[in-house]
């Protein structure tokens, strides 16, 4: 039994849909559990419903015209008949929406973000599921809130792995008893208590590594529309090559520096129990892809780039000059967890504290302002954060010449450098 992952660019039109099939036809016969994203940025355009639902904009209900619309013309793109009950389960989902919209958003905006938002989901995996049912690759379609069960952390539910471990043995190998393919969403959850929660954005590649692992998988497929992992994203480095093999230190290095190939948080359910990851094309399905494992080490041994854009350097000191010790660290590190904002590269001196964060503009206001109560703080915006892993010297070299740098660190097998964006 294999897990694989479709993204929403891969379901983005109706043929990217029916490309699906083509690549499940490469696997006839095999048990497949296949975990599906919200299509093409169906994600983006819910979140700018529950922006225009808290900002009381006009624009509300023609953002949702926009979602239904959208998936409207996928469906006729896939040849339904125009009485499909595919039709039927879009209004039903759209109609969920707008009850969540008629009421007064009284239990805040995450909690109603998670309501809206999962509809994405939801509606993706039915008409999936009910395109492949029409063409032969019969399949039972399950609603993943029944299985995988997380706290009340919305927007960021943590998984109850003893529950949810427990239900995914429960439901699925028998729905694989009916049907080869089970289709299900991802990034989605629910609480004990029955409310939808979501896993953070990007989150269907943990949904497909969460379910590898209580199912003890045989391997896990993410499908998507590069060869790989590539050593860098060729937007930003035009050498870029893709990587055969990866051992999953370095994916879970690469991920957590910032390489936007899988969600960070996959790598460690796999690893706990030795299921290998491979990413793959859906473009070219029968290409080998990256292979992620514990056996492998990386090859080749390129050095991989990560390129962080629109970072800020906060710069804190004491303001009576005294040291920046241990007591001082403790307190602007609880500044900095209380705001969720996660430090990207990190270096003290006697007398300050230096950091490069993500410059989000809804978190680091509030975290400056709370800083400036005990600390003199100086900041540099404008910013971007190059990782590189596997360096050469030369490497370096390369990349800081004729540029202003802030801050360099480098470690036995990463460099990092903080730059001026041009
Ligand atoms: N649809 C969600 C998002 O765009 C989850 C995912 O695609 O992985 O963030
Ligand atoms: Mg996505």
């Amino acid at each position: 039994m294999k897990v694989f992952k479709f993204g929403g660019a891969s379901v983005k039109d109706a043929t990217s849909v029916k490309n699906v099939a083509n690549v499940l036809s490469l696997f006839k016969d095999e048990e497949l559990v296949i975990v599906v994203s919200a299509m093409g940025k169906t994600t983006n355009a819910l979140e700018q419903v529950v922006n225009a639902y808290f900002h009381k904009d006009d624009k509300l209900g023609e953002y949702i015209e926009e979602v239904k619309n959208y998936h409207l013309e996928i469906i006729e793109g896939l040849g339904f008949k125009k009485d499909h009950r595919v039709y039927e389960e879009l209004s039903n989902m759209l109609v969920e929406i707008d009850w969540i919209l008629e009421e007064e958003p009284a239990r805040g905006y995450a909690f109603a973000y998670d309501q809206i938002v999962s509809q994405g989901e939801l509606i993706s995996t039915k008409i999936v599921s009910a395109y492949l049912n029409e063409n032969k690759f019969g399949n039972e379609w399950l609603d993943i809130r029944d299985c995988l069960i997380t706290d009340d952390t919305y927007r960021e539910g943590k998984v109850n792995w003893d529950l949810t471990e427990k239900l995914v043995m429960m439901k699925i190998p028998a729905l694989l008893k009916k049907e080869k393919l089970v289709i299900t969403q991802g990034f989605i959850g629910a609480t004990p208590e029955n409310f939808t929660t979501t896993l953070g954005r990007e989150g269907s590649d943990y949904t497909a590594a969460i379910l590898s692992y209580c199912l003890a998988a045989e391997e896990m497929i993410v499908w998507k529309d590069v060869p790989g992992v590539l050593s860098a994203d060729p937007k930003y480095y035009e050498d870029a090559v893709k990587l055969q093999e990866i051992s999953y230190l370095d994916a879970i290095e690469l991920t957590y520096y910032g390489a936007t190939v899988i969600h960070p948080k996959t790598i460690k359910p796999l690893e706990n129990k030795n299921i290998p990851l491979r990413v793959c094309s859906f473009i070219s399905p029968k290409e080998k892809g990256t292979s992620i494992w514990h056996h492998h080490e990386t090859k080749p041994l390129v050095p991989s780039f990560i390129f962080k854009t629109n970072q800020i350097l906060i710069s804190i000191s004491a303001k009576d000059f005294s040291f920046i010790a241990e007591d001082c660290l403790s307190r602007i590190f609880g500044v900095f967890a209380k705001h969720k904002v996660k430090i990207n590269l990190m270096q003290n001196s006697a007398v300050s504290f230096s950091a490069c964060v993500d410059n989000d503009t809804f978190k680091i206001p509030g975290l400056i302002s709370e800083l400036h109560l005990d600390f003199k703080v100086l900041y540099n915006e404008g910013l971007k954060l190059i990782t590189v892993r596997h360096y050469y010297p030369s490497t370096i070299e390369m990349l800081i010449k004729d540029k202003t740098i802030l801050l360099e660190q480098r470690s036995r097998h990463t460099a990092q450098i903080v730059l001026k964006e041009e």
